[in-house]
């Protein structure tokens, strides 16, 4: 019996063909006016999008909902599954309005934060944090505009805090505050935060990820509110502060995935230590098997200019080197010049890179004790990897349910390309972050003879797989009662 599948039986030629050719590392898109419309989201999906991200700090549910409908019918004409990663914006402290917008800082000259959310001089700040002065104490940093303004607080008053400006530069109305290394007392949540959570959970997104997290507990706290409304979306915990980095093995622990979040990190820490953090943080996902993004300023020019730079070809290829199982791209997609393109480009760096990642040695695998999956799993699915390199396989298929199975495959870096089938269209989205992992719908649900039979006509169809090729199989507990996991070699006949 095949899989109830919500997708067409023969999606359109332009989307079956070449599914094994993509890159496998995987590219998550933010979606904005750039690429709004069905036909962009489209071109996007055959480009190379796996995951689209919804930026819940511009737009909230009432615009957001009708953009979840059109990447559900569009992933579905495709026969394509495809991810939905709703990203809270978090306890985000911003400037208030600016009597004068923009606003000329000079290296020097002092301003100074006020109560109140209104300021009628230009020298006097407001922000939507109330408690910023009481919170800010004589020689903190300020960062504003994306840390290219730096402020000293040099006096304090119950309701003033004066700063001189360090490092002048021009900052306008509503943009991001950060104050690295200042302890805040403010929420990991916030009131929208919490009603754009309860609004998701009703979508069925795939993935929620919470901005400036600082420690596990705040994850938990976001798991157990999506769980109680019925909710299985993964959650990403966004790496962008130097509590975060400080309790990192706990909160990559406690999370099912993370971002490092390289623009309010940049700012958070100094900027300088942000390619080592990258590293830290990925190193940290390797060993939890948790699925890691890289993200921000990726292919940045290419928001006007239709090539990257050398910079960001390199940068991608980096990432892929240290270990993310996927990219991301900002502003590139969601308001660039050139969205198709970026998308197509980040594809070519990957799949150029990826033809490295054979050469090298073998990943070493996760740990069970780490990686959450039993410790039957963990071996079983090692000795697959191995019987699949010695066999030469052509092709992994993985029959899992909850994922946990592909989450561990996926940080072998195989050389062989996998399948992920299931009869659980969540666990086919999940996939979409999976390093390697091609999500087919509409397989058989158990493993036997159909299923063997469905892949093989799969594979030679989309894979050029013939007579003589092995297709490595690892499977649930249905055959064997007694068994955890199987492995059954296939040889197409
Ligand atoms: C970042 O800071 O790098 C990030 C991805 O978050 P946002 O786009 O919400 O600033």
């Amino acid at each position: 019996m095949n899989a109830k599948s919500n997708y067409p039986e023969h999606a359109s030629s332009a989307a079956s063909t070449s599914r094994l050719a993509s890159s496998r590392t995987k590219i998550v898109a933010t979606v904005g006016p750039a690429c709004r419309d069905p036909e962009q989201l489209r071109e996007l999906i055959l480009a190379g999008v796996n995951v689209f991200r919804l930026n819940m700090a511009h737009g909230g549910p009432e615009k957001q909902a009708a953009v979840v409908a059109d990447i559900r019918a569009v992933s579905r004409a495709l026969g394509r599954p495809v991810g939905i990663l709703v990203d809270l914006a978090g306890p985000k402290i911003r400037l208030g309005e600016l009597p004068e917008d923009p606003l000329k800082c000079e290296t020097g000259s002092e301003l100074t934060f006020v109560r109140g959310d209104r300021s009628d001089s230009p020298t006097r700040l407001v922000s939507n944090y109330a408690r910023l002065i009481d919170e800010l104490r004589v020689g903190d940093t300020v960062m504003l505009a994306d840390g290219t303004v730096g402020l000293e607080v040099v006096s304090k008053t119950v309701n003033a805090a004066v700063c001189r400006v360090t490092a002048g530069g021009s900052i306008r109305s509503r943009q991001g505050i950060n104050l690295p290394g200042v302890a805040l007392s403010v929420p990991a949540m916030t009131g929208e935060d919490v009603a754009n959570a309860d609004w998701a959970t009703g979508q069925e997104i795939d993935f929620i990820s919470l901005s400036f997290v600082r420690s596990p507990d705040e994850i938990r706290a976001l798991k157990v509110m999506m769980a109680a409304r019925g909710s299985t979306a993964l959650v990403i915990a966004k790496i962008e502060k130097r509590e975060a980095l400080e309790r990192l093995d706990d909160i990559v622990a406690a999370s099912d995935g993370v971002m490092v979040a390289r623009g309010d990190l940049g700012v958070e820490i100094d900027i300088a230590e942000t390619a080592v953090a990258q590293k830290r943080i990925i190193r940290a996902c390797q060993r939890f098997a948790k699925p890691v993004i890289v993200a921000t300023q990726m292919l940045d020019s290419m928001h006007r200019a239709p090539r990257p730079t050398r910079a960001e070809v390199s940068d991608v290829a980096n990432a892929i080197l240290d270990g993310a199982d996927a990219c991301m791209l900002s502003g590139e997609t969601a308001i660039g010049d050139h969205p198709r393109e970026a998308v197509a480009m980040m594809s070519r760096i990957m799949r150029a890179t990826e033809r490295m990642l054979g050469e090298r040695p073998t990943t070493p695998p996760p740990l069970a004790e780490h990686s959450g999956v039993t410790a039957v799993t963990a071996a079983v699915v090692s000795g697959a990897v191995a019987i699949a390199d010695q066999l030469h396989a052509k092709l992994m298929v993985v029959a899992t349910r909850s994922g946990g199975t592909a989450r561990v495959l996926s940080k072998h870096r195989t050389r062989t390309p996998i399948v992920g089938v299931s009869d659980n269209e969540i666990a086919l989205r999940r996939m979409s972050l999976f390093w390697g992992f091609v999500p087919v719908p509409g397989a058989p649900t158990h493993h036997g003879p159909q299923l063997r039979e469905f892949m093989a006509e799969w594979a030679m169809r989309e894979a050029g797989l013939g007579r003589g090729d092995n297709i490595v199989y690892i499977t649930g507990s249905e055959l064997v009662p007694t068994a955890k996991n199987l492995v059954v070699v296939h040889e197409i006949e």
